[in-house]
């Protein structure tokens, strides 16, 4: 189950192979994620390469961890359990809001998605579409832009993912989601959210209410006003 990333040569050891299986097993797998294709993702996503140097010995720590920015790369349970929620299946076009790093990015990449993310601020976008691609991630578009207003060209999507805190949910990507498509995206104010998915079935909506969290805020269009205060 334990795969080297794209570039990796055959006959090298892994580079922090006991990390990773200790992170999925302990943070994700014993917390009740049981999805075998996501947590063999969780294992296959070289965490550390998404990190600042100065962060290398934390990279599969159990909490977000700085990325430059003011912003973060989530905690690895988080990502594992939006995954989850996501119900990706090969072949799905994937939105995600809120690039970041691009580890979330490369997760929903190993599960066959074709996945376009946005990211709001420049050098972010440009540092994950370069790293994304140094690791042979394919299948992968980074766009710079307000995610808040989605990406239409390439909609309808099986699934949009947000990962940063929203004081609603933006109207453009209930509109871009696909007829039996799901929307996971924590939903609060800027201290506190409680993660969300919402299926959509032609014209009705469920939501089904999961995790606490805290991410950082989503600035655009449809969510909070630039200038609102960075947390994670
Ligand atoms: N998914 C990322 C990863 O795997 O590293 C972590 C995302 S970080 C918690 C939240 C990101 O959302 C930040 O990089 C921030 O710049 C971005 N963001 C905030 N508002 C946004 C918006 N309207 N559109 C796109 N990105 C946004």
């Amino acid at each position: 189950m334990f795969k080297k990333t794209p570039v990796e040569a055959s006959d090298q050891p892994i580079p922090y192979e006991a990390e990773r299986r200790a992170m999925v097993e302990y943070q994700i797998h014993r917390r009740g994620i049981r999805d075998e294709k996501v947590l063999e993702a969780m294992l296959s996503v070289p965490r550390h390469e998404f990190v600042p140097a100065p962060y290398l010995g934390s990279a599969y720590d159990d909490r977000p961890l700085p990325i430059g920015e003011t912003e973060t790369i989530s905690q690895p349970y988080i990502v594992a359990a939006m995954t989850a929620a996501a119900q990706v299946h090969p072949g799905d076009q994937v939105l995600e809001i809120g690039t970041g790093s691009g580890y979330q990015a490369a997760v929903l990449a190993c599960l066959g998605a074709r996945v376009y993310s946005i990211e709001r601020n420049f050098l972010l976008a440009e540092a994950a579409r370069t790293r994304l691609a140094r690791l042979g991630y394919h299948g992968i578009e980074v766009i710079w832009g307000d995610g808040t207003e989605g990406h239409a060209a390439a909609a309808p999507y099986a699934a949009i993912l947000v990962t940063a805190a929203a004081p609603k949910v933006p109207q453009p990507l209930l509109d871009q989601l696909a007829d039996g498509g799901r929307l996971v995206i924590p939903v609060g104010n800027l201290w506190h959210q409680e993660l969300e998915v919402i299926f959509k079935h032609g014209n009705q909506l469920a939501t089904r209410v999961l995790d606490p969290c805290q991410f950082v805020p989503l600035i655009g269009r449809h969510a909070w006003p630039e200038g609102k205060g960075q947390f994670e």
